[in-house]
């Protein structure tokens, strides 16, 4: 029978995680939360000098295989303090503000206090300036910034409260979870670090059977390109977990799992691709195959580019509006969960 998702534990697994801020730099918070969670659930992890965290799983395994996904999401940094007291911000990661306007958002400063703000536009009332509002596009370079929701009028006013360049700036991650649609900024990627704390859960409960050696590392650098670049050197077999991205010509489905052939950088390892739809097969999943051009990769990538020499494949549920808004459904990680529990146990 096939492995089968705890829903209601990933669910509260996900919301918690979504509720720690994590921009790409910015893992601390996360990484104790998790690294706190996986010793409760009865492992050890180790944590890397770079941030990023390591479970070893069936030490003794032979052809050891890695499953990866990342903790690390899209966001912003203070660029720049205007005149008149609110931030010009850059984006970390692929973050445009046209996914980002009329969000909340959270500065965090040096001290650790968190200041909230929101991203406007210069031209935000329809009452005032409509005919801008309607040509422009928002552009966090000339027209969209942060409006912090503070008494502040002047750069100097900014400075006194703790801002200064440099300080993250993290969208509120809107979680809803409606009639099986699992919504947020950022399903990328923290849907599947939920799914590999239930794994580990489940891999606890003698649920699932080991055969393999399985490292579990989540990844804190993989929206800027190199969380996979440094990986145990026994590694054999790289998996990453990430979301499947949707749009015109994809096969890829909210409700299923997409087994990746090629992203916009590489095949995937073509021997892999086959394995992981026969476990598709095997377990009854629900899923697809699907390319990502031009402008998708995983962690799995700069583990080749770094040099290691491992089979590399990926493997997520199909996510709408990826970057943006994003939605998957629960039966999308259902099979995603089904095609990597078959594969693993084999
Ligand atoms: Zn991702």
């Amino acid at each position: 029978m096939a492995n089968l998702l705890n829903e209601e534990r990933f669910l509260h697994e996900l919301e918690a995680e979504l509720a720690i801020d994590s921009v790409t730099g910015q893992y601390h918070e996360l990484q104790d939360y998790l690294v706190k969670e996986i010793e409760e659930i009865g492992f050890s992890a180790s944590v890397m000098h770079k941030g990023g965290i390591l479970v070893t799983l069936n030490e003794g395994g032979e052809n050891p295989v890695l499953l990866t996904a990342h903790g690390d999401t899209i966001g912003l940094m203070v660029r720049h303090i205007n005149p008149d007291g609110t931030l010009k911000v850059c984006k970390v990661g692929g973050l445009y503000a046209y996914h980002a306007e009329r969000e909340n958002v959270f500065v965090h400063t040096d001290s650790g206090r968190v200041i909230t703000g929101c991203i406007q536009r210069k031209n935000a009332s329809v009452h005032v300036t409509e005919d801008e509002l309607d040509k422009e596009v928002p552009n966090f370079d000339t027209n969209s910034f942060v409006v912090l929701d503070e008494d502040v009028h002047s750069a100097e006013d900014v400075r006194k409260i703790g801002i200064d360049i440099g300080d993250y700036v993290a969208l509120d991650p809107r979680f809803e979870y409606r009639n099986g649609y699992i919504k947020s900024h950022f399903v990328d990627d923290k849907a599947l670090v939920a799914l590999l704390m239930e794994f580990l859960k489940d891999v606890k409960d003698g649920k699932i059977k080991l055969s393999r050696k399985v490292y579990i590392y989540i990844s804190f650098f993989e929206e800027i390109g190199h969380g996979g670049s440094a990986i145990p050197d026994d590694v054999k077999d790289f998996l990453a977990l990430d979301i499947a991205c949707i749009g015109p010509e994809q096969t890829s489905d909210e409700r299923k799992a997409t087994v990746f052939c090629k992203d916009s950088r590489f095949p995937y390892n073509q021997d892999l691709v086959k394995e992981l739809s026969a476990a598709g097969k095997a377990a009854g999943a629900d899923y697809v195959r699907d390319i990502f051009t031009p402008h998708y990769g995983t962690d799995a990538d700069p583990a080749l580019v770094a040099g290691y020499d491992v089979r590399h494949a990926a493997l997520g549920p199909g996510t709408r509006a990826s970057h943006g808004y994003e939605r998957t459904h629960i039966d999308g990680m259902q099979n995603v969960y089904k095609v990597m529990c078959e594969w693993i146990s084999r």
